[in-house]
């Protein structure tokens, strides 16, 4: 909650600066890095207060979906949860704790291993609920595309692409579903208040703490030429801070 604009400046600076590249892959990639977490936390089930935590961030990212999408006269499919330990069998291949949280588009399931949670307070410093529900929110982020037909879009552009357009379409998705997360943050403060002084800072820190999907994909084994793709930490919390601030899904353009 206390974290301030210092912190975060330092870890975007480490982050996107690639002045350890072991920590961004120990982060969400890679496989037994140095920053494997070395004591992780029990197997976590819904009961338990962080599982109950994530489900309960994802119940209200359904709430705000629904409400959006109900506008336009749509039903919104909501994105199921399955948090696990250590390894899992998903609708996109096998994954490891070290894939970080992931959405997967074959089956609509947003993947978290708690113990995630905890490397981002401690190799990320960043701290708090809300850098969490940031998380998630953007992996639901990465849903709406994909029942959107957006994810589709571009996955065909790319394989026409050179490979610099691929990685700069990877940046868009990712930047989108950041956008995506900042319409949930704005319509959870609206409807819920559930925003409070500091958490927007929380989430901006993991915002730039957090790669993309595009580690995920290696680990998960699928095919994955793009080199490894973010915004800028300044790009990732411009579009944050767009959706947080209008709340509308048509100023989340990325691709404009
Ligand atoms: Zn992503």
């Amino acid at each position: 909650m206390k974290f301030g604009i210092v912190g975060l400046v330092a870890i975007v600076g480490a982050y996107f600066l690639g002045i350890d590249p072991r920590l961004v892959m120990g982060l969400l990639g890679g496989g037994g890095g140095p920053v494997q977490s070395e004591a992780p936390i029990a197997p976590s089930t819904p009961t338990d207060e962080a599982g109950q935590f994530v489900q309960h961030v994802l119940g209200d990212t359904e709430d705000t979906w629904s409400a959006i999408f109900a506008e336009h006269g749509d039903q919104y499919p909501a994105a199921k949860l399955r948090l696990f330990s250590e390894g899992i069998n998903t609708g996109c291949g096998s994954a490891t704790s070290a894939a970080g949280p992931f959405y997967c588009p074959a089956d609509n399931y947003v993947y978290i291993d708690l113990s995630f949670f905890r490397q981002l307070e401690t190799e990320f410093a960043a701290q708090g609920d809300f850098a969490k529900a940031y998380v998630i929110a953007h992996e639901v982020g990465h849903h709406i595309q994909t029942i959107t037909g957006i994810s589709d879009r571009v996955r065909a552009a790319q394989q026409r692409a050179s490979q610099a357009e691929q990685n700069a379409l990877q940046v868009r998705m990712e930047l989108q579903a950041d956008c995506y997360a900042g319409i949930w943050a704005h319509h959870a403060d609206r409807a819920r208040q559930l925003v409070e002084s500091g958490d927007i800072d929380e989430a901006l820190t993991a915002a730039s703490a957090v790669g993309d999907d595009t580690i995920q994909k290696r680990v998960q084994g699928q095919v994955n030429q793009e080199s490894f793709t973010h915004g800028s930490g300044a790009q990732r919390q411009e579009w944050f801070r767009k959706g947080l601030s209008s709340g509308r899904v048509q100023d989340c353009n990325t691709f404009d």
